[in-house]
């Protein structure tokens, strides 16, 4: 059976705040052509400037995902590209009002309930999938992510490892499917350690953090608010990575391990699947 391509059967909306800047945005996520992919739109922008959700477009990583190409820059787009991912949406044009993605409750429900409500429209195209036919790895100093090829599905495990910091080592294997996103996944929301808050407030970032929408881990090995999983922090290291790696331009199935790595792996992993898929 080939499968089709989706986007959703109406426009969906998301407004909020952004995490690292506090600036508020308003999202419309509108259904696209069969073919488009994902596209942020900077409607705040002279000329409304485009940039596809491609990991060519990617700058070099910080702590979040960004897109550039030319004025249009979009920032914290993991989160929507992994419930996009997550509930098998192909083609969508993103419209936003500001530079920085709304953070919702830090997850990906933000987005993951419009979505829903929106609804999924079934396109008459086939949905392109990357076949990943050998094995990746891309290793920097204590940090690893691997891709090696699996005949169906998407199996991801997250190892959460900061040695000899007081955050005790998570691991969490999932095969993504659209209900263990939604269960699993979805709900699991950002986290900071204690020591990097301070220095994120010098740098004059982390305007939007609340208690409610980023868990603290403390130094005394406490949690700043109840978790909602004991391992939720691995969890949302995979919601990251289902977004970053959905910048590969097209689903592909494969076994993915993560270790200690974010983004900036992330990113360079996606690049290299994208590069090998020939487009
Ligand atoms: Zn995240």
């Amino acid at each position: 059976v080939s499968e089709k391509q989706h986007t959703l059967a109406q426009a969906a909306e998301v407004a909020g705040t952004g995490l690292f800047l506090g600036k508020n945005a308003r999202v419309r996520l509108l259904p696209a052509d069969p073919g488009a992919g994902i596209t942020f739109v900077r409607t705040d922008l002279p000329g409304a400037p485009r940039v596809e959700a491609l990991a060519t477009n990617v700058p070099p990583a910080q702590r979040w995902t960004a897109l550039k190409k030319g004025p249009a820059e979009v920032q914290m787009i993991e989160h929507v590209l992994s419930a996009l991912a997550g509930l098998g949406v192909d083609n969508v044009v993103i419209e936003t009002d500001s530079a920085e993605m709304p953070c919702g409750d830090g997850s990906a429900q933000a987005w993951v309930a419009p979505i829903l409500n929106a609804g999924l429209r079934e396109q008459d195209a086939p949905r392109r999938r990357i076949n990943i036919d050998r094995p990746y790895a891309i290793v920097e100093k204590d940090v690893a992510i691997t891709a090696a090829p699996m005949p169906e599905g998407l199996l991801i495990t997250y190892v959460l490892d900061y040695g000899q910091m007081f955050v005790k080592s998570q691991v969490h294997t999932l095969l993504v499917t659209r209900d263990s996103y939604i269960r699993e996944i979805a709900p699991a929301r950002t986290y900071v350690l204690r020591p990097e808050v301070d220095a994120f407030i010098k740098m004059g970032m982390g305007r939007g953090a609340t208690p409610e929408n980023t868990v603290v881990l403390e130094q005394d090995g406490s949690y700043s608010v109840p978790l909602r999983f004991p391992d939720e922090c691995a969890r949302h290291k995979i919601l990251d990575m289902i977004g970053d790696l959905s910048l590969a331009g097209a689903p592909f199935n494969g076994r993915l391990v993560g270790y200690k790595s974010g983004h900036g792996a992330n990113g360079r992993l996606a690049r290299a699947i994208m590069d090998a898929s020939g487009k």
